[in-house]
């Protein structure tokens, strides 16, 4: 039901993540999670209130470089800690974030399990870490992964994916909004303004079809084709 992506110097990956889930409480949720990438990529979630989740994190949790963060609100699968999000891959190199529905997740899940893949959740989100894994180990690069696994989906949804080992964070959005905060030392992605507007007004809406990446160096949309689209970052006034 809600996510939020960051990336950069501007504060805590963990604190700008859990500041971001705070603020997209309004929109309702069952469960919440977060996932921190770096060297590792660390993963936690939990049914219930944000409070919750924050009392579940080990003390002295490892901060990420670049991060995710979910609210759930359950469609495919009861509220649970195993269904909330972000979901991996087998080797836990990538996790993801999904909002909206995937309508051909049980053909895509049916043919990933016949090629071996297990699940851990309920969830049609699952499906897409499997995709990106399969293709990493076809030789993709992340964003190529990213894209190809994006390709295959019908239905609804604002995806985003941080892989170990990097800074970038890669949404890409149909049916499902989000938008993307430009800051000075950080850059955002979320699906509504409040996530990180204590942070960041200068914010670029991304429309149906098209991916995003945040990266230390700077934000980036492009078409389902990769062709980058001019953008316009808008400064908003926002009274929360
Ligand atoms: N369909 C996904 C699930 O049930 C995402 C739900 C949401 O938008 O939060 O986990």
């Amino acid at each position: 039901c809600g996510i939020i992506g960051y990336t950069g110097d501007d504060g805590s990956t963990l604190d700008v993540l859990l500041t971001g889930l705070q603020g997209l409480e309004y929109r309702g949720y069952d469960s919440a999670g977060v996932a921190l990438a770096d060297g590792s990529l660390a993963v936690h979630k939990r049914e219930g209130e944000v409070a919750a989740l924050e009392e579940a994190l080990p003390s002295g949790s490892v901060d990420g470089a670049a991060g995710l963060g979910h609210t759930r609100w359950s469609t495919h699968g009861p509220p649970s800690d195993a269904n909330a999000h972000p979901h991996t891959d087998e080797d836990d190199q990538v996790a993801v974030v999904h909002n909206g529905i995937i309508e051909n997740y049980q053909a895509l899940r049916d043919d990933l399990a016949a090629r071996g893949h297990s699940f851990e959740s309920d969830t049609d989100t699952e499906v897409v870490p499997h995709l990106i894994e399969e293709a990493l180990e076809d030789g993709a690069d992340r964003e190529t992964a990213f894209r190809e696994a994006v390709a295959r989906l019908e239905g609804s949804y604002a995806v985003a994916a941080v892989f170990q080992g990097s800074e970038t964070v890669y949404a890409a959005r149909h049916e499902s909004p989000l938008v993307l905060g430009v800051g000075d030392d950080g850059h955002y992605l979320a699906s509504d303004v409040p996530a990180f507007i204590e942070y960041t007004d200068r914010v670029i809406y991304l429309d149906d079809g098209e991916f995003a990446t945040i990266a230390p160096g700077g934000v980036t949309v492009t078409d389902e084709t990769g062709t980058v689209v001019e953008t316009s970052v808008q400064t908003i006034s926002w009274d929360p």
